[in-house]
Parts: C-alpha cells; structure tokens; sequence
C-alpha cells in the first residue's frame, strides 16, 4: 500500500516502526565500531569539481572542440584517481593513485563518461555517516578539505543551504547534512532506549576562523565585549592538548537551530571577505562539535528489600572537527605586497607547517624504533597546534583533497593529489573516550 493511503495513526506508527528499525540497525552497527580503534591510517579522498564559466570559455575562445578533464576516475568511488598532462590537442597519464573513495562532478554535457557526477548527497554518505557513527561510538573526529582556491573546498564541507521552514534545502555539504543527521540520531536514540538505561545526550558547537595566524571566534556575539576582531589565546591544557581559551560555545536543542548558528558563524567569515578581497580563500575555519552522552545505569541488587539500587553513570564524550582550509595554492610572491605579503607569508606558516607536520608524521610511521621519531612541529602555526590531536593523534581522521578538471590548473591539481596521496601515510590512534564507571560495576 502507498504512504499516501495511510491514515495519519496509521503513518505515524509506520514511522515509529521505521525509526526502531534504524535505531535497532544503529545500535547493532555501534556494537561492532566500539571494537575498531587503535592504530589506523588517515583516510583520504579526492574530490573533482566540474567545470567552471571561466573553464567553458577559456575552451570556447581556444576553439578547440572539446574539454576534456585532466583528471579520471577510472572505478567511479572506488578510489582510483589518473591524472593527465596536456600536449598540443593530445592528453597523457602523468601518474596514478589510489585513494580510499574518489568522487566525479562532471556533467554529462561537460564530458560524457561512465560515471554519474556523485552528488552532495553521495559525499554525505560516504565520509559524514562513517562520521556521526564514530561519534556516537565515543570516537574523536575530523573531517578537513584542502585544495587551491576554487577547488570546492567549501562547497563540499559547507555548501549552499536553505535551513528554513524545517526541511534542508538547496545543495548542502557536509556540516549541514552531518547536523540534521546527528539530530535525527539523538532523537532516535532518546526514543528507543534500552531497558534499565536512562540517557541524556548534548551538542556543543563552537566556531573559529584563523587569520594571519590569529584565531577569531566566529560566535563573537554571544559574549558581551567581544568583537569580529578580538584575537583569542590559546593555551595547552595539561592532557587535551592546545585550545581557544574562553571560546563561545553554544548548545543547539535541534538540527534547525544548530544550523542557524552555523550559518551565522558562516556569514562572520563572509562578511569579512568583502573587506579584503579573497579574504575568506586565505582563512581557515574550524566548526566543532561536542556530543556528550551520558547513560545511567540501574544496577538491581539481589536483596529485595534493596528497592532504590543507585545508577552508575557512563560518560562518552566525542568531538567532530570540520575544517574548511584556506586555498592551498602558493601565493606568487612578486604580486604580494604589504598586507598581502604579509598575509602570504602566514597562510604559507600554517598551511607549509601542516605539510611538514605531515612529512614528519609520515617519517615516524615508517620508523619502528620510537627512539628515532622525529619531533612534529605542531608548535610552529596555530592550525596545526589546534589540530595536533587529529593527525598522528586520538581521531578519526578524513582528508577530502578537491581539484579543478582544467589542464590551466593541472601543476596545482598534481601537487594535491600528491599531498593528499602522502597523507595517507599518517596514522592516528584512536580509542573509545569514555568513563565507563558503569561498564566495570556491571
Ligand atoms: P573553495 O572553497 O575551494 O575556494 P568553492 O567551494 O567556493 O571553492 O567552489 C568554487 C565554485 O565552484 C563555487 O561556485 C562552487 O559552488 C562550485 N563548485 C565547487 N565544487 C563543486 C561541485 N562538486 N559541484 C558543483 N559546483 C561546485
Ligand atoms: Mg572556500
């Protein structure tokens, strides 16, 4: 029978069906995600954009007859990623790649090729579930796109969203999709709890920008006196590692919420773009989410007299980075003059430490004897101090690289896939964060 033939009691309880199908499914899947963890390998993607006008009409002008990408993806998703070099009208493979998911954007009427463009939505499945999952298991983890600017970037972490009215429009990215989803999963989870667990579950967001090595925070009005422009410190915590002192963070009850807030934060980072040109290419912005759950236990005692058996609290608390870097393209030094020198030079102090920080994680992985490791300068710019824990470190990690399809950018595209191809060399140490004071009463 249609959906549209139920009567609403009878949808209703075909909806409650479903969402204790799913949360059954969630729970059987956690099971076996709380016995992963351990030593694993940063997980790397390649992501390539369609063509863009300027691209369309840089081939128009050539009259040459087609455009053709410089990148393939021979096995759709499947990782495989070949890039070529252009010659006179005749195209070469230069080198080849193996990634853990590669995803196509090129329409059909761009360049006809086996494989669908894979959508927002696609990209959501592949590296934002895998995500909330992790999470919800108790593991840290970080999501970060890198790439020149006008990659797709921030189409792919942030995209372009409509939150009102309750339903989530336009192409939204992964944050977007990742926080009506967590909701969706809290909601399920509250409703379908297990017998004898009492469980309470919250999300915190915070936002940064870091600029010129300085770091913002992006939720400035929530705290009286601050503005777009106060830098904030950052301290080591003894184990936490380094983090924004008395950075604002808030606590969103829904998905629509959380997303008001992010497109707010959003609108921080733009707004500023307008008063410098290309501002926002050269800033990186770390959105963060905190889930903490907090299951109670009651632990029935043998004695029947024992009527008020205490609970026993366990606390798992998991946080997500979702990181939007600045263009990773290296600025010509003889067009960067006064500010814009000075800019290049620190975009290059954060994004040339995040490369050596991943040499040297790469280096140490490949050395058994730990006596030998080499030190990582995460000390040496504030992204990688602030994201020391998520490579080499306690997170689940996924690096998507985005690359334009022209042959113009081809040098720019190579120099990523070999970047993004060298990262997957780190590897993390992951392990569940919880306080499991209830487990071991058991
Ligand atoms: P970046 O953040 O890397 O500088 P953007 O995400 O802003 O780049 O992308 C530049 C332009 O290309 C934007 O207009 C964006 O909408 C578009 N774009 C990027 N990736 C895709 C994609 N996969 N599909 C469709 N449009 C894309
Ligand atoms: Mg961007």
């Amino acid at each position: 029978m249609a959906d549209s033939e139920l009567t609403p009691e009878e949808q209703a309880a075909a909806n409650r069906a479903l969402a204790r199908r799913q949360r059954k499914q969630e729970e059987e899947e956690e099971q076996m995600i709380r016995e992963s963890g351990g030593d694993e390998n940063v997980t790397v993607c390649i992501r390539v954009r369609p063509f863009n006008r300027r691209e369309l009409e840089l081939q128009k002008q050539s009259g040459e007859t087609y455009i053709r990408s410089v990148i393939e993806m021979p096995e759709g998703m499947g990782g495989k990623v070949v890039c070529l070099e252009k010659n006179g009208e005749n195209y070469s493979v230069v080198e080849e790649f193996g990634y853990t998911k590669s995803f196509w954007s090129i329409s059909e009427d761009q360049q006809p090729y086996p494989f669908a463009p894979v959508t927002q939505e696609d990209v959501f499945e592949a590296v934002g579930i895998p995500v909330l999952k992790y999470a919800f298991a108790g593991f840290h983890n970080c999501v970060f796109a890198y790439g020149q600017t006008g990659s797709g970037k921030t189409h792919t972490m942030m995209g372009d969203f409509n939150a009102n009215g309750g339903s989530l429009e336009g192409v939204p990215g992964i944050i977007p999709q990742l926080c009506k989803e967590l909701f969706e999963r809290i909601e399920r989870r509250l409703e379908h709890p297990e017998k004898d667990i009492v469980r309470t579950i919250d999300v915190k967001l915070s936002a940064i920008e870091i600029y010129n090595e300085q770091v913002r925070d992006l939720f400035y009005r929530s705290t009286p006196g601050r503005t777009k422009n106060t830098v904030m410190k950052v301290r080591k915590h003894p184990t936490e590692g380094a983090f924004v002192d008395q950075l604002a963070v808030l606590n969103p009850k829904s998905w629509v919420e959380c997303l008001k807030l992010i497109e707010a934060g959003v609108s921080e980072r733009t707004v500023a773009a307008t008063l410098m040109n290309s501002e926002s290419s050269r800033s990186h912005s770390v959105f963060q989410i905190t889930l903490t759950q907090k299951e109670s236990i009651h632990i029935r005692s043998d004695d029947p007299n024992d009527r008020f058996s205490k609970p026993v609290t366990n606390t798992r608390v998991s946080r997500i980075n979702l990181v939007d870097l600045a263009g990773s393209e290296r600025v010509k030094k003889s067009g960067a003059q006064g500010q814009n020198l000075k800019e290049a030079a620190t975009i290059n102090q954060s994004l040339s430490t995040l490369k050596k920080v991943i040499d040297a994680l790469v280096t140490n992985s490949r050395e058994p004897n730990p006596k030998k490791h080499i030190i990582i300068p995460f000390r040496e710019s504030m992204l990688t101090m602030l994201l020391s824990h998520s490579l080499g470190g306690n997170s689940k990690t996924t690096m998507i690289a985005c690359v334009s399809p022209h042959h113009d950018n081809q040098e720019e595209t190579l120099l990523t896939l070999r970047y993004a191809n060298r990262a997957k060399g780190i590897v993390n140490h992951t392990k569940i964060n919880e306080d499991d004071a209830a487990k071991k009463a058991l």
